[in-house]
């Protein structure tokens, strides 16, 4: 066999990677062998701080024994079962903690699915033939925001309003009208509406921008007085990231529907799952022709639930939530500290232990392949470097990514 970056670069194609460019080695083509903690090691040896939590999933640092143990003890009980017309207890062990961070009588049915955006398909699905099994034939349209981000799959990319990635397909998806904030809302039909679709708190793919405070209760108002079902996307938001577990939390908000994905494992194996309540459920009640025909191979998997309940374990065992607000002001008062040394950082954004810091144009890339050689991995965002590390990093952890980004801006600049 070649080594691994050559059968790489002859067979492997990477999501959201110019392939010519990583073929050409302008990107140092790093292969990732294993990780402990924030940290994770390539294939020469070298150590890196996961600047961005692997693609936003890991929370408790990489490897955590505890996941490690549940895994393999799943992976040896039962690695999967079919979750079409059968069960298993992992699984409404899970929906139970779930559906237990809302209030009782809101959100109580749990639809497992294996990645963000197909729990946001799952979302969209269920609203509209919600819709169709009540009588509502005529609410056919969703509403998404500017520049929003809800994945890949049709249903999803056509809510997306990212146009460099979604307009060539867009006409292809549902119905989508997009708004750029709560004003517009008065120039919508709302009776033709089933859904509005947003990402609370926080956009991530748009360069880490939050709404203005309140947003998402008046959102919550608007949805409930017109009838229209909200969905909260928190694929990236949901399990700690904004400083609670779900940033709906923050507003008060429950939704119709809440998409979760990414961190629901800590990080370590795909699974998702839309949550949806009680009288969204009962419209696909009453005979097998108003059932929800829609599912994969791997709902539910039994590993993805073990490794979820254990990491849901390690919350309560960690303390997550009371050492959150030290590390999220720790950073808040180091990227100030950084944008105070840089003219070139337009503006920094920060949810949470979710960042933005924007630079002048041109230079996102350059700074954040930089930082590699200073021991921080992370992605940019057009000229927007992204740092949501592992809620489990220390303060002297974020002093070591600050000062790689830091060191990276004084070679850069
Ligand atoms: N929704 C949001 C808000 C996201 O940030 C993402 C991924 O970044 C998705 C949906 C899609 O999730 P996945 O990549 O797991 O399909």
């Amino acid at each position: 066999m070649r080594d691994a970056i050559s059968a790489d670069k002859a067979h492997c194609w990477h999501p959201f990677t110019p392939q010519e460019r990583w073929c050409a080695g302008e990107h140092i083509p790093l292969m990732i062998e294993r990780a402990e903690g924030v940290w994770l090691y390539d294939s020469n040896g070298n150590k890196y701080l996961d600047g961005n939590s692997s693609i936003w999933t890991n929370i408790h640092g990489h490897c955590r024994p505890e996941i490690v143990e549940a895994i393999a003890k799943q992976a040896a009980t039962l690695d999967h079962s079919s979750y079409l017309g059968l069960g298993h207890p992992l699984a409404s062990e899970l929906a139970e903690k779930l559906v237990a961070f809302f209030p009782e009588g809101t959100l109580s049915r749990v639809f497992f699915s294996d990645n963000g955006s197909t729990a946001v398909e799952a979302a969209l699905k269920m609203s509209l033939q919600s819709r169709l099994q009540t009588g509502q034939e005529m609410r056919r349209q969703f509403l998404a925001f500017d520049n929003a981000y809800h994945g890949d799959t049709l249903g999803a990319a056509s809510l997306g309003g990212v146009n460099r990635f979604f307009s060539r397909f867009k006409s292809l998806g549902f119905e989508t009208n997009f708004l750029s904030s709560l004003e517009e809302l008065s120039r919508i039909d709302p009776t033709v509406v089933t859904a509005v679709v947003i990402e609370p708190l926080i956009q991530g793919v748009n360069e880490m921008r939050p709404w203005p405070e309140g947003m998402l209760a008046r959102l919550r108002e608007w949805a409930t007085a017109n009838g229209v079902h909200l969905i909260l996307d928190e694929v990236m938001t949901g399990f700690g990231r904004t400083g609670t577990m779900f940033a709906c939390q923050q507003e008060k908000v429950v939704p119709d529907f809440l998409c979760v994905a990414k961190g629901i494992t800590g990080g370590t194996v795909p699974l998702a799952a839309t949550l949806a309540t009680e009288e969204i459920y009962s419209a696909f009640l009453g005979g097998a022709e108003n059932a929800f025909y829609y599912g994969h191979s791997y709902t539910a998997n039994p590993i993805g639930c073990a490794a979820a309940l254990a990491s849901l374990e390690i919350f309560e065992k960690d303390q997550v939530f009371a050492r959150l607000p030290e590390k999220i002001s720790y950073l808040a008062k180091s990227l100030a500290k950084l944008e105070s040394e840089f003219s070139q950082i337009k503006e920094i954004r920060q949810c949470g232990l979710v960042a933005g810091i924007e630079f002048e144009k041109g230079l996102g890339e350059k700074i954040t392949l930089k930082a590699r050689d200073h021991g921080l991995i992370t992605r940019n965002i057009l000229d927007t470097i992204v740092f949501m590390p592992p809620l489990a990093i220390t303060t002297a952890e974020i002093d070591f990514a600050i000062e790689a980004i830091s060191r990276s801006c004084r070679f850069c600049l």
